[in-house]
């Protein structure tokens, strides 16, 4: 699978620059200027007055000046040269100052001496020559450059645009961008009942059973306006092949650069679309089937992993088609990574990325095991940033506020919109940025500084904006200590939540199963010298005094490690293809190998695994049999000669507990502990021949799906 930033490198890649052309600049808003804009005129383009006042010699000042007429904006003053001296003309903002005059004296700083016919007026302060006028040019020079290529036409531009006299814009085209939603069980809620039938025509087409309305259209069609396409609503089309390859060739028809469809990109047996697009299908009577390819169909990312993007070729050009997960939150989602990065390729723009910026955590986000995520958040800005900041300015930095703002005290803080669930689209509800979180185990802490990519509003969109990704910490740190051939991407894949041990419980956890990561956790430990077998066991805290040791132990925990990842890699090899994913080890280290310390390993390990080995500790890894019992719910030492007896005892869930005894004294000191908490099955390790104890024991449980383990019979 790839990663996002692949995915969307893959997308702009294949997104071309659309072809420029001229449009009234009116018409251009959200468009990219294709070339630079110069002024054909200067402005003002006459000396202009800035204030309501007087226009005079400033030779004349101070003194009492004749008023001899009148300049007003769009109405200038007759004078054709020549004016005697000690003369006056008023004159509003805006007005032309005539070419005697070379300042303007405010209204309010002069007397009126004489009103009716002659009027005059005494100025009593000097004025220097240009005082309050605006020269020719002053604001915009002739020919110089208004509007640079790259830039986006908003409302400011177009101003300036006006302003200079300048119509049309060579911008690049706007793409044409079709959507498309899938799936027999969505209604349009816009669509109106029939007056004369049952339906009322005021009220949205009723839903029947199994139904749902149709939101991804209506939300994706409204972000493609929002990012400037021209836009096709092609409607709802079936979760059939015909229909959908009828569709996708309607779209290229329309002349679509881009078609987005959300949802049959997932595994259902009805989710057609990649199918369609390879045009798998054949349909008889119909002339077309589709035929285009398939870039990436999967992306490690949450949500959106589903995420397809694809092409379709025409004689002319190339389509892009992103097939976007149906989960409303994965479609927005994917739409704001993918596809609009793509159209703001297309248009023009310079950088097509959304904003990067950096934000402080306002509490914890406990992180997904598989999946980096993007995870939707609001934004709440310090109070008083920049009175806060120049109190703290360094003068040898310069006097500028900003230079400053490097810490985290005047990041934004971001605050998670709530439950992140794919179909809960409440949590893109003002949601401003999707917060880069890296995959887990563990969590990112309040406080802790991320990046953050904003998705809505306008701030960042200056090309000087961009801040840099940050890694941020996550607790408890992983340990990626696995130089012993952990597989891949195993590597630190388990660490314990120390913070809270409680969120390990088994009740609570249990819900959690199925979301737990499908590993193997290894627990190592430093070897703890025992004098003598009386001294570990009491130190061991097992409950059962009675200790039959038959081994002398081994603390190789390298051994058991790699002894997991080869079974972990057989079964990978030959698991049942209907179970997603692949298993994986990592290991952990416990402090030391009492059986306190382990039994604290486990329960952390336990959040973030299935299944927990704990590596042998002390004579017959006696120790580890202990911190079994003592680190689970329900946990018996020395069970079995073989592993396997073990699991099947704990696995099954009968009240096997007599039995179990009964095989416990049979075979203790045979170094096999089992046990269960927080859903996961925990198992010490037998000291010789972990290869083959890991086998018989686990491997089964590594081919089967999680739910049947409960009735599993080895
Ligand atoms: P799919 O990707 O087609 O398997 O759909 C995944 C989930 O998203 C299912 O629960 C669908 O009912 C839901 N879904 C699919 N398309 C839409 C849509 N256009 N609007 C709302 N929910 C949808
Ligand atoms: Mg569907």
């Amino acid at each position: 699978m790839i990663s996002m930033p692949e995915a969307i490198d893959m997308v702009l890649s294949r997104a071309p620059v659309l072809p420029v052309e001229s449009v009234p600049f009116r018409d251009a808003i959200g468009r990219v200027l294709a070339s630079d804009v110069f002024s054909p005129r200067p402005h003002p383009p006459f000396p202009a007055s800035i204030m309501d006042g007087y226009a005079v010699r400033s030779v004349d000042c101070p003194g009492t000046l004749r008023v001899v007429g009148a300049s007003r904006a769009g109405a200038p003053h007759d004078t054709h040269g020549s004016v005697e001296s000690g003369t006056a003309v008023y004159i509003t903002t805006g007005a032309p100052v005539p070419c005697w005059a070379d300042a303007v004296v405010p209204v309010e700083r002069i007397v009126t001496l004489k009103e009716n016919t002659n009027v005059q007026i005494k100025v009593d302060a000097s004025y220097k020559p240009g005082t309050n006028v605006r020269a020719v040019g002053s604001d915009i020079a002739l020919h110089e450059t208004l509007l640079f290529s790259g830039d986006v036409i908003g409302p400011h531009e177009l101003g300036i645009a006006a302003l200079a006299g300048i119509r049309n814009a060579e911008t690049h085209a706007s793409p044409r961008l079709a959507v498309l939603s899938t799936g027999d069980e969505l209604v349009d809620p816009f669509s109106f009942g029939d007056v004369s039938g049952d339906d009322d025509e005021n009220e949205p087409k009723r839903v029947a059973s199994g139904s749902i309305y149709d939101a991804n259209r209506h939300m994706l069609l409204a972000m493609a306006v929002e990012a400037g396409c021209v836009t096709t609503d092609l409607g709802i089309v079936k979760d059939d092949p015909l229909a959908l390859a009828c569709a996708i060739q309607n779209a290229v028809a329309t002349g679509a650069d881009i078609i987005v469809a959300s949802g049959g990109v997932s595994e259902g047996d009805k989710d057609y679309l990649k199918q369609v697009l390879l045009g798998e299908f054949s349909f008889d009577g119909q002339p077309d089937t589709v035929k285009g390819a398939i870039h990436f169909g999967r992306v490690l990312m949450k949500p959106g992993k589903p995420l397809t993007f694809g092409e379709i070729k025409t004689n002319t050009k190339t389509v892009l088609l992103f097939g976007l997960p149906g989960n409303p939150v994965s479609a927005a989602v994917t739409f704001a990574l993918c596809v609009k990065p793509a159209v703001r390729r297309m248009s023009g723009y310079l950088n097509p990325h959304p904003p990067r910026i950096h934000a402080v955590l306002g509490h914890d986000i406990v992180l997904d095991h598989e999946r980096p995520e993007y995870h939707r958040a609001v934004l709440h800005w310090p109070e008083g940033t920049v009175r806060d900041v120049q109190d703290k300015v360094d003068m040898t930095l310069g006097n500028c506020p900003y230079q400053v703002n490097l810490g985290t005290e005047n990041l934004p803080t971001a605050i998670s919109t709530g439950r992140q669930i794919s179909s809960r689209l409440t949590s893109m509800k003002g949601a401003e940025v999707l917060l880069e979180l890296p995959k887990g185990p563990g969590f990112c802490g309040k406080d802790t500084r991320v990046s953050a990519l904003l998705i809505r509003g306008e701030l960042g969109v200056s090309r000087e904006m961009h801040m840099g990704r940050v890694r941020p910490v996550v607790t408890p740190a992983a340990a990626p200590t696995a130089n012993h051939g952990v597989l891949g991407a195993a590597v630190a894949k388990t660490a314990g939540v120390t913070r809270n041990d409680s969120s390990c419980d088994s009740g609570k956890t249990r819900r959690r199963h199925g979301e737990k990561p499908k590993v193997i956790t290894v627990v190592m430990h430093e070897m703890v010298p025992a004098l003598n077998v009386d001294e570990l066991l009491e130190e061991s805290t097992i409950p059962d005094g009675e200790r039959r040791v038959t081994d002398d132990g081994n603390d190789d925990g390298f051994a058991v490690l790699s002894a997991a990842i080869r079974v972990v890699a057989e079964s990978n090899e030959t698991s049942n293809s209907n179970i997603e994913g692949t298993w994986q080890v990592s290991q952990v280290f416990a402090e030391s190998g009492t059986s306190a310390s382990l039994a604290t390993t486990i329960r952390h390990a336990a959040c973030t695994s299935q299944i927990v080995l704990v590596a042998p500790s002390g004579p017959a890894g006696v120790s580890s049999q202990a911190a079994v019992v003592v680190g689970t719910d329900l946990g018996f030492p020395g069970l079995a000669d073989r592993m396997w007896h073990g699991i099947e005892g704990v696995v099954s869930g009968d009240d096997k507990e007599l039995n179990l005894k009964e095989l416990a004294d049979k075979h203790a000191g045979a170094g096999v502990g089992v046990g269960q908490v927080a859903g996961c099955v925990v198992l010490s390790v037998p000291p010789r021949n972990a290869y083959h104890a890991i086998k018989s024991g686990v491997q089964r449980m590594l081919v089967v799906p999680r739910e049947k383990w409960e009735g599993l019979v080895l």
